[in-house]
């Protein structure tokens, strides 16, 4: 079945076949873990629920998931309104303006697009009112620099930026995330991001997450120490072209 957001299935046939795919991501979690002789526990699973509607949110929950992922500020913010019942742990992983970034903060519990010094403040104020702290994480670029729609933040500036995320009160720095060039080789990109990381844990040692990895090249970025993976076609299906 390849129905997307617009296709008429019964609840119970999207729900059946959400399982499936479900089980599928879960076991090449599970396989690539042991392939890498990892613990699967250590990788924790962001579903990624752009373009679809609340509704799936609302089975995947029921099927287990706890992480779920959005890209754009409007679309998560109304999702998250709409299954606040369901004690969810929203990420935002899309590009960030920085007149958007507090009202993101006021919802996401994990902020992963963080990429230059310019967001801090306006995240910090926004996750002021909250009872924990928001948690970040760097989005480095594995992209060529100067390459065309590159996001994140260049790896030479990932410290001054960590340092300014670890002054704010109301954030919690907790690691980086990383995407793989479109049509690059994600080995060799995330094994530039686990350096990168590295380095960044040599000064500050509670920053061990590595968020890298999507539907297409999830083993890869398990074998570079991803703690969580960011799965959308895989679970929920082929979405409309991104514009
Ligand atoms: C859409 C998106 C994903 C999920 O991509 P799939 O290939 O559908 O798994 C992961 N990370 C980011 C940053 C995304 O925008």
């Amino acid at each position: 079945m390849s129905t997307g957001p617009q296709g008429h299935v019964s609840t119970a046939e999207r729900r059946q076949e959400l399982a499936a795919n479900l089980a599928a991501v879960r076991e090449r979690i599970a396989r690539a873990c042991a392939d890498a002789g990892r613990d699967a526990d250590e990788v924790t699973l962001v579903v990624v629920t752009k373009f679809f509607p609340a509704s799936d949110v609302r089975l995947l929950a029921d099927l287990g998931v706890r992480h779920v992922g959005e890209n754009r500020h409007q679309e998560a913010e109304a999702k998250a309104a709409e299954c606040a019942d369901l004690g969810l742990t929203w990420h935002f992983i899309g590009g960030l303006q920085s007149n958007k970034a507090a009202a993101v903060a006021a919802y996401a519990q994990v902020v992963e697009s963080v990429d230059r010094s310019k967001l801090v403040r306006p995240l910090d104020r926004g996750a002021q009112g909250r009872d924990a702290p928001v948690d970040v994480l760097l989005q480095v670029s594995l992209d060529p620099p100067g390459a065309v729609g590159r996001a994140g933040a260049d790896p030479a500036d990932v410290p001054a930026l960590a340092a300014s995320v670890a002054e704010a009160p109301a954030l919690r720095l907790r690691g980086l995330m990383g995407v793989a060039p479109l049509g690059g080789d994600p080995e060799a990109a995330f094994g530039r991001l686990a350096q990168v990381h590295r380095d960044l844990r040599a000064t500050f040692p509670d920053a061990t997450w590595l968020s890298a990895g999507m539907s297409g090249d999830l083993e890869q970025a398990v074998r570079a120490g991803a703690t969580h993976v960011r799965i959308g076609s895989a679970v929920l299906g082929s979405r409309p072209e991104t514009k």
